[in-house]
């Protein structure tokens, strides 16, 4: 272990945080100084998102975020603030539409107020995937941050189990990446450490207790720490397999995640010794990576890349991808035993047992 040395700059964040706090939009708003919002959802949130909108004055509501944030989606969402003369956006739901409104927010200064429903953490990111014509660019400005969010632990009860498991291990995904992270700190890493916890404690409890307010509020905390260790810290091969994994074959973004994490983290075990020691402590178990393998199975979460839509023939291509231009890594990214990686997370092997 060589003497402490890094360099941080903490992002801004109001975070309310309890039961019930939708209640507190208004409020929030106010500090704000913003009287007309245009809120967000997707259009299998609207009725909730319609409900929302009511209690702030009947506002008017934009329900057509769509995963990866399309251009066409964002320009119409933009027709649709201007229309209303809103002077601000409330994002009401998951990562689709904390990024139309990080979109909307972008190219048109309004303020920002995130009220998250799943564990994907981008309300904690000045990051922002969008696409156009089948094309993803990310980009990371702070100008996308939100000025406030809004955590409700009621509005997550109705996250389904498939969504709780994958959003949740994406969570995890965020943290044990930001362990082992060329830039990571004391800080970003004692929150990598509580968000991992927090999730791997809660999650097989909303599993068998969907309902569990206590169990749901504990992995709402999680997905706090874990978006704001991604919002502060690079991400390393990881992100960069599902980043090309994704890209290729259009594959479900939370999955893939859930899926690659383990094999990405045993590929980094041997270079990040430290950080998959913290992840096995937090785990209660051996072996970091072993414990995230068990952690998925545990959860019942899907384990191969192939039942997800991912072509035999595609591991080559996303192989040559993702170790072009590779994010940097713990470990040195090696052509071949990345195609033997992808084709173990192709099939669902595991076989380290550490
Ligand atoms: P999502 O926002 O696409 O939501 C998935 C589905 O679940 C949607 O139909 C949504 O309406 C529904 N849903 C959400 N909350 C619900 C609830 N409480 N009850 C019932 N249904 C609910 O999924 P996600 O995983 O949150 O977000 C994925 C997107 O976010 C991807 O586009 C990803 O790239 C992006 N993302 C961005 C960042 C960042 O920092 N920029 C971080 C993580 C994810």
């Amino acid at each position: 272990m060589s003497a402490l040395a890094f360099t941080y700059t903490a992002l801004p964040a109001r975070v309310v945080f309890g039961a019930g706090s939708v209640s507190k939009i208004g409020s929030e708003l106010e500090r704000l100084r913003c009287k007309r919002p245009l809120v967000l959802s997707t259009p299998q949130q609207c009725k909730d998102a319609a409900a929302l909108a009511k209690s702030l004055g009947d506002a008017p509501v934009f329900a057509e975020a769509a995963m990866h944030t399309p251009a066409n989606v964002t320009a119409r969402g933009l027709e649709a603030a201007a229309s209303a003369g809103a002077d601000c956006l409330v994002a009401f739901g998951g990562g689709s539409t904390i990024g139309l409104g990080k979109a909307i927010k972008l190219r048109t200064g309004l303020k920002l107020l995130a009220v998250p429903t799943t564990y994907a953490g981008s309300e904690a990111t000045p990051i922002l995937g969008q696409t156009e014509q089948g094309r993803k660019t990310t980009l990371r400005d702070m100008a996308v941050l939100p000025e406030a969010i809004v955590y409700d632990v009621e509005l997550t009860l109705t996250l389904p189990a498939p969504m709780v498991v994958a959003s949740g291990l994406n969570a995890v995904a965020h943290a044990v990446e930001g362990l082992y992270a060329h830039d990571a700190n004391p800080v970003t890493s004692g929150l990598a450490e509580q968000g991992i916890a927090a999730l791997a404690a809660s999650l097989p409890r909303i599993l068998e207790a969907p309902r569990d307010v206590e169990a749901r509020s504990q992995a709402l905390f999680g997905a706090w720490a874990c978006g704001t260790v991604l919002g502060a810290v690079g991400m390393g091969l990881h992100h960069k397999l599902c980043h090309v994994l994704g890209g290729s074959f259009d594959l479900p973004h939370a999955e893939t995640h859930a899926i690659i994490l383990p094999y990405a983290a045993a590929y980094n075990a041997t270079a990040a010794p430290e950080a998959m020691a913290r992840v096995a402590r937090v785990l209660g178990r051996g072996d970091g990576p072993d414990g995230l393998h068990d952690l998925a199975m545990r959860l019942g979460a899907p384990t191969a890349l192939r039942d997800i839509g991912m072509p035999a023939n595609g591991i080559d291509h996303a192989a040559d991808l993702a170790t072009a231009e590779p994010y940097p890594n713990p470990r040195r990214i090696e052509r071949g035993a990345i195609r033997a990686l992808l084709a173990d997370a192709y099939a669902g092997t595991w076989t380290r047992q550490a």
